[in-house]
């Protein structure tokens, strides 16, 4: 689950880590009474979306206009706030639809000596948390990891230990941060990693860290991601979730307990089991389709469920083919079938659907659905399956 800076912001402060001040406004009124509260001479308006890249991503309505605006009054603020609010912010991050922006964080600006970079993810391989710096921090970290990616340091941490000391003044050295910053970075790191275990985060990136002119540091922007099979532990963020910032079809086949992310292939995949689906993602590619989706439907696949994962294919307009492979284990093929039949009647489906069941009754499941008069393309195995769907999308 994503949350906006000025939540992740606010998170930090708790916790110990310096952030500028600031205050969220959603009018340009809201905005210029928030430039005066701060008494500063310049202030930053920041568009709150749930992307990155806001600095050099443009207004769709004026594209003169940036997510990220240094302003230097109370009327500059409230038209920053003006030229945002409510307009659409298109990002490398957003993608071309880019995302409409209902709130600004409007905060004091800072005179910027140094730009770093500080991120922190679980590292599968090492099976730990890893924590990224580089002294190449700003808008462009993306080409620093894809051409210098040299300039990136890293060091993991135990989950129960926390970053080390050792490992600070290491990362410092690199970074060639010395004397008192030394003592800033440790508190700063240290901080962020035992935020990051404690949230149970999935994602946390502070980019950038500044040094400010007159030698502080603060995080001039922040982003947490959290790992949603821990939330329970967390009922505080999960009041944090903005349900504008996400997909409602996701958000709807969440509700309905099965995993779905969309992709940019036009073959719909429904099936049982996130390996299954894994697998059956490579084999449509391995015969020359794209997948349109993952969608794991889990363990089950009733009625209900079945379902609300056709409507999630259909929903979108790039399906030109569905594919539905479910293996039948404690949950009997047959009660699957009359499963497929009745959702497929009451979605109501217009593009071809190839079915390949397997497993607990699977004869009586597919005598089901060659006698049941529905037009639906029967598959013996998977890869007959994936050849046949890959077909029929064209
Ligand atoms: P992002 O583009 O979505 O990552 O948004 P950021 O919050 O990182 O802001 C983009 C850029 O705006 C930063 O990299 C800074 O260079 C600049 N910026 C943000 N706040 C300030 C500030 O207070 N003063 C100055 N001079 N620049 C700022
Ligand atoms: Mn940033």
């Amino acid at each position: 689950m994503k949350i906006h800076e000025y939540q992740a912001k606010n998170i930090l402060r708790r916790v110990g880590v310096a952030v500028p001040r600031g205050q969220v406004a959603e009018t340009p009124e809201e905005a210029a009474a928030a430039f005066d509260e701060l008494g500063q001479k310049l202030a930053v308006v920041k568009a709150q979306i749930h992307a990155g890249g806001r600095g050099k991503g443009t207004i769709r309505e004026i594209p003169a206009q940036h997510g990220v605006q240094l302003v230097r009054g109370r009327d500059e603020a409230a038209r920053a706030a003006a030229n945002i609010l409510q307009n659409t912010l298109v990002t490398i991050q957003t993608g071309p639809r880019g995302q409409t922006v209902r709130r600004v964080l409007v905060e004091e600006g800072c005179e910027i000596a140094r730009e770093l970079y500080l991120g922190i993810v679980v590292d599968r391989g090492r099976a730990s948390p890893v924590l990224m710096a580089s002294s190449r921090g700003g808008m462009d970290i993306e080409r620093v990891a894809a051409e210098t990616p040299e300039l990136i340091f890293r060091e993991s941490f135990g989950p129960d230990t926390g970053l080390q000391g050792y490992q600070v003044r290491k990362l410092a050295r690199k970074l060639g941060l010395g004397g008192s910053s030394v003592r800033a970075a440790d508190e700063f790191m240290r901080a962020l990693c035992r935020a990051f275990v404690q949230y149970d985060c999935s994602l946390m990136e502070i980019n950038p860290l500044v040094v400010t002119k007159a030698g502080r540091s603060a995080a001039l922007d922040a982003k947490m991601t959290f790992d949603e099979n821990a939330l329970f532990r967390h009922p505080e963020l999960s009041k944090l979730r903005d349900p504008s910032e996400e997909q409602p079809v996701e958000m709807r086949v969440a509700e309905a307990g099965l995993s779905y992310v969309k992709l940019d292939g036009n073959i719909g995949c429904l099936v049982n089991g996130a390996g299954l689906a894994m697998s059956t993602m490579d084999l449509i590619k391995l015969h020359g389709g794209e997948p349109a989706n993952f969608l794991d439907v889990g363990g089950g696949a009733d009625t209900e469920q079945v379902s609300e994962g056709f409507r999630a294919l259909l929903s979108d307009k790039n399906v030109r083919a569905v594919l539905v492979n479910i293996f039948g284990g404690i949950m009997r093929c047959s009660t699957i079938a009359e499963a497929i039949l009745t959702a497929y009647q009451s979605v109501g489906f217009r593009i071809p659907l190839v079915v390949r069941l397997e497993g607990t009754e699977v004869e009586k499941g597919r005598e089901i659905l060659a006698t049941s008069g529905v037009d639906i393309i029967p598959a013996n195995d998977l890869t007959d399956a994936a050849k046949k769907v890959v077909a029929a999308a064209g």
